[in-house]
């Protein structure tokens, strides 16, 4: 069935402009527009168009009258347009105020330009409840959801409040920053925002870096780990995942033959003929970085004097937000600073740099991208850029070159640009000199690699791998959903244990019969859980089996005076009726593996404070418990990653577990003794529960049989039915089944 697509952005994609009194509409062209546009056009193309309607909330920028004079003229388009009225001083403190002056200047990496108002910020949330409020009214569970950028931050979270099962994508258009900049904010906001966030099922950002620091950020702030790049977050999992942001290629490439395009180019050639063009396009932003081009360029022309009068640079700056100070200071200063260099530099008959505060219309800034000999997109910091990659689509002729700063997220996927790091002014100054010199064929080599990949990725699949994955994330979730056990459900159970003949009960030790310690040696069963599991093994009808990570000898220590079936190192031994411990036939006993593990893990001792080794006979396990968490944390993840390495060529698993790493013999796991205890005996009722990654191999073996329940213990999300949130709680639900005497 098809479902309801909701698009939120802070702007809705029209302009409503009231000129002589008269309202006008007119369609914004940006690059999300264009995304959508061009993925439901070819969409529908395939009869594959998975939405029934489409919805686009945002603010109109304009009056309620004028939005209803503005409605009568809309055109035929794809979108019903929802507008989200915002008090005026609400929308100022919100969008130039915490959007604009706090959350863009700390996440593009300018700390200081950042001010930390409390009005900005209950502005910012109330403009996201206005927004919360306003799509509440039409939306329900069922539709699919789509928020963009860093102005609804919170949205996600207030929207899943109303709607728990409703799809909802973020997407971060801008960088997510490295915790020590995020950090900076105040502890409240930190923790709201990305509360708020995690309210979607899939976030994305436009380059691996972004979202490692956003994973960083939860761990710091919230105390989430991602397994990869899914967390478990309240009884969702939630993905993370990359989307680099494209062009419509075919739009671009096509538009070089167009005739309007190719006449102003051959205008544009013959006015600066025997000079090469240089050109620049960005909109007014201290983030762009054009003070620092301007420095490199004035540099090259007096380190080379030889293009004096032979290069022009033309410079156009879009104007935007110039009402919040930063900006306007920012406009002041190039214009100052090109004066200066047009006077000095210059003369009478040359000037070094053409400037233009304008916006270029599609046709103008096509002849210009295609006119240049080298277009210099150098940002101090850009979530993407598009201007590189529409530079790169326009060049059909396969001329020219870019000249990209590293700092921009496009640098990752254009790495055939010439790459600049824009705070060098000197080795900037000579890559302009290496681009204008280099040859014609190494120019087409470098733009043909860099226009598959961008014709490959282009925008259209960016927004279909965006909906594919959030549709994947969501059949996940299904799957993989928890729900506590309620009374009812308790009920049904105990019901089912009297009713039974021959029952097994699988219990999983540390974290599920008793909490975690920070010396494992010290997570010692008190009498009363040892008299619990003796009266129930006394039941001839029930078979127990505590089936743990430990090692045999700690659990016989523990519990070997006890009526109750041991089973030790996952599954690799066992004791039980003849009381003998017994080692699992299939093990392969290979121990070449111990030794390489155990120098990598002495290393790892080393790097972590506080982190020990645990050997076991078919394991080893190195515990990070006790260590300092930011530095354990980076530890686990280089650890884990250094023995997957290595486990390639032997016969091992790796393993994470509550603030562990096990590596032991492949083949031996709690799901594969579940199934084999299965085999030997047909049971009426079976029982099994734990809290660990471990535990989820028994769950996922169960999950197939009917008269089985299992328990997960803590809220992570999991294979198995039902989740209790403490040891306590199972506890006490296993005395519950002792006093049944049945
Ligand atoms: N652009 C525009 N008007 C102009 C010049 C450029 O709309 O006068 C477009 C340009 O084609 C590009 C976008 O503005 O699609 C700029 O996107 P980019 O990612 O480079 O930077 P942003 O402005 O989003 O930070």
């Amino acid at each position: 069935m098809k479902k309801r697509l909701f698009i939120i952005s802070n702007r809705l994609p029209i302009n409503i402009a009231t000129i002589d009194h008269q309202v006008q509409v007119n369609n914004s062209s940006g690059g999300l527009v264009s995304a959508v546009d061009s993925y439901l056009n070819n969409a529908n193309e395939r009869g594959e168009n998975q939405f029934s309607e489409i919805f686009w909330a945002g603010v109109p920028g304009c009056s309620q009258a004028d939005w209803v004079e503005a409605k009568k003229s809309f055109s035929q388009s794809y979108y019903q347009f929802l507008p989200v009225f915002v008090n005026h001083r609400t929308y100022d403190l919100y969008y130039n105020g915490l959007s604009n002056s706090v959350i863009w200047a700390l996440f593009h990496y300018f700390p200081s330009y950042a001010e930390y108002k409390s009005e900005y910020y209950e502005s910012y949330i109330k403009a996201n409840e206005d927004f919360c409020t306003e799509i509440s009214r039409y939306a329900k569970e069922g539709d699919v959801i789509w928020i963009h950028d860093y102005h609804l931050l919170p949205l996600a979270g207030m929207i899943r409040t109303h709607f728990p099962n409703i799809t909802i994508g973020f997407f971060l258009h801008i960088p997510f920053p490295s915790y020590e900049l995020f950090r900076l904010m105040p502890d409240r906001w930190q923790y709201e925002l990305l509360s708020g966030i995690l309210g979607a099922d899939l976030i994305g950002f436009h380059t691996v870096d972004y979202a490692n620091h956003f994973i960083n950020s939860l761990q710091m702030v919230l105390g989430i780990d991602a397994e990869v790049n899914v967390i478990k977050y309240k009884n969702r999992l939630v993905k993370i995942d990359v989307f680099p942001i494209s062009i419509d290629f075919k739009k671009f490439n096509s538009a070089f033959n167009e005739k309007e395009i190719a006449d102003l180019r051959t205008l544009y050639k013959q006015q600066f003929k025997n000079q090469k063009i240089l050109f620049s396009v960005d909109r007014l932003d201290y983030t762009k970085g054009v003070f620092s081009r301007l420095k490199a360029y004035e540099w090259f022309l007096e380190h080379f004097p030889e293009y004096r009068e032979r290069a022009i640079f033309i410079i156009v700056i879009v104007p935007s937000r110039d009402s919040i100070p930063k900006y306007a200071e920012r406009k002041r200063e190039i214009d100052e600073y090109i004066g200066n260099i047009n006077s000095t530099i210059g003369t009478i008959t040359w000037k070094p740099v053409i400037y233009q505060y304008t916006h270029l219309a599609f046709d103008q800034l096509i002849a210009l991208y295609t006119a240049c000999d080298m277009a210099i997109i150098t940002p101090l910091r850009d979530g993407m850029n598009l201007v590189a990659k529409e530079f790169v689509a326009s060049r059909q002729d396969l001329r020219g070159v870019l000249l990209l700063s590293e700092m921009a997220g496009a640098a990752r996927e254009l790495s055939e640009a010439l790459l600049v790091n824009p705070n060098d002014i000197d080795g900037f100054a000579d890559k302009i000199k290496d681009g204008l010199e280099m040859s014609t064929d190494e120019q087409a080599r470098h733009l043909s690699v860099m226009q598959k990949r961008i014709s490959d990725y282009n925008v259209n699949t960016w927004a279909e791998d965006f909906f594919t994955q959030l549709h994947n994330i969501k059949n996940r979730q299904r799957e993989f959903e928890f729900m506590f056990l309620d009374h009812q459900t308790k009920m049904l159970i105990y019901e089912q244990y009297q009713a039974a003949h021959k029952r097994l009960l699988l219990l999983d030790y540390d974290g599920t019969l008793v909490s975690f310690s920070a010396d494992p040696q010290k997570a010692v069963p008190d009498n009363s859980l040892l008299m619990l599991l003796t009266r129930l093994c006394e039941n001839k009808k029930n078979h127990i089996y505590i089936i743990s990570g430990r090692d045999s000898k700690t659990l016989e220590k523990w519990f070997g005076h006890l009526p109750v079936n041991l089973v030790a190192e996952h599954g690799a031994k066992m004791k039980s009726g003849n009381g003998i411990w017994e080692t699992d036939k299939h093990i392969i006993t290979d121990e070449n593996w111990r030794p390489i593990i155990y120098r990598i893990l002495e290393i790892y001792v080393k790097r972590c404070a506080n982190s020990f080794i645990e050997e076991k006979e078919y394991s080893i396990v190195w515990h990070y418990r006790n260590a300092e968490p930011t530095q354990a944390k980076m530890r686990a993840n280089e650890l884990y990653n250094e023995v997957c390495q290595v486990a390639r060529s032997l016969n091992i698993m790796v393993t994470p577990g509550n603030k562990i790493i096990e590596i032991r013999t492949k083949g031996i796991d709690k799901g594969t003794i579940a199934k084999r205890l299965l085999k030997e005996k047909k049971y009426d009722f079976i029982l099994a529960c734990g809290d660990d990654s471990t535990d989820e191999d028994m769950f996922k073996i169960l999950a197939k049989v009917s008269q089985a329940c299992t328990i997960k213990i803590g809220d992570a999300a999991s294979y198995a039915k039902y989740n209790l949130y403490t040891p306590q709680m199972m506890v006490s639900m296993l005395s519950y089944l002792e006093s049944i005497t049945a």
